[in-house]
């Protein structure tokens, strides 16, 4: 494995990797201390917005591919904190994901994770880490259109009852670190009923909610306008739910939201 290129826009730091087998997975430095790391070689769930898993998945990253993500760039960017939260879907590749936590965490690390929730058996040891937030993909609360959003995902109802069993025995301080994460795009999921179900399932379950706009990377979904984010903000303050809006990083042009891409050549800013 080795370090390709280096890219720097006003807010974000993409590493371009190529491995052993000629393959190449990106990482992202941004917020000015957070590494953002990929897990697999493409990804198996296929959610058809998102450039990551445009060509379904190649492979598993090893738990060495995992970790020399960040140990490759160490020297160069002051990472306080590791987000599994790149290419793949962490909990299809759980075992040595798992070792990475453990490895990043015993540097001092805080360790976030951006996941499905799909296999939900792993879910439920991911709640169980002493992690440093957890944001779950949910994008609807209507089993069929989740399923055209996240195809690969599992279902929403098994998804909800596990969260309810597991939530149930977490503290209140560790239930605050885990939110449902909800990306808007329009016409798709962005309807005041789609917001109010939203708002409905999250203070069933006492979670946050954290609102993501859209990096326009593919040419079917569309971003909202900012008056229908405020609004679907304001929809979900009102019901008393906590939310976390989309920062810049997440929307900068390099190492933005489903923006990484498995095997891309050289990076042009
Ligand atoms: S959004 Fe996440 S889970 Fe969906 S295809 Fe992209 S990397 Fe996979």
């Amino acid at each position: 494995m080795r370090l390709l290129q280096d890219l720097s826009s006003n807010l974000n730091r993409l590493f371009l990797f190529e491995l052993y087998d000629g393959n190449r997975i990106e990482a992202v430095f941004y917020r000015g201390d957070t590494l953002c790391i990929s897990t697999q070689v493409g990804c198996a769930v296929g959610c058809p917005f998102c450039l990551s898993g445009k060509r379904g998945i190649l492979r598993n990253l090893s738990l060495e591919e995992i970790i020399n993500q960040y140990e490759f760039v160490r020297d160069k960017v002051s990472v306080k904190r590791i987000a599994i939260a790149g290419i793949g879907e962490p909990l299809m590749n759980w075992e040595r994901v798992k070792s990475a936590f453990w490895y990043f965490k015993k540097l001092g690390l805080k360790v976030s994770f951006y996941t499905t929730g799909h296999p939900i058996k792993n879910l439920r040891e991911l709640i169980r880490l002493p992690h440093a937030g957890i944001s779950i993909s949910i994008h609807s609360t209507e089993e069929e259109k989740r399923k055209k959003l996240l195809p690969h995902a599992g279902s929403l109802r098994d998804l909800i009852v596990v969260l309810r069993e597991e939530l149930s025995v977490v503290s209140q301080r560790k239930r605050k670190k885990i939110s449902l994460a909800y990306l808007l795009l329009k016409g798709v999921n962005d309807s005041t009923q789609d917001i109010v179900n939203l708002a409905k399932l999250a203070k069933s379950l006492g979670l946050s909610v954290t609102l993501l706009r859209y990096n326009s990377t593919v040419e079917d979904y569309e971003d909202v306008d900012d008056k229908t984010y405020e609004e679907a903000f304001l929809l979900l303050r009102s019901y008393g739910i906590r939310v976390t809006l989309s920062t810049r990083f997440r929307e900068d042009k390099l190492g933005g939201c489903g923006t990484l891409v498995v095997n891309r050549d050289f990076i042009r800013c």
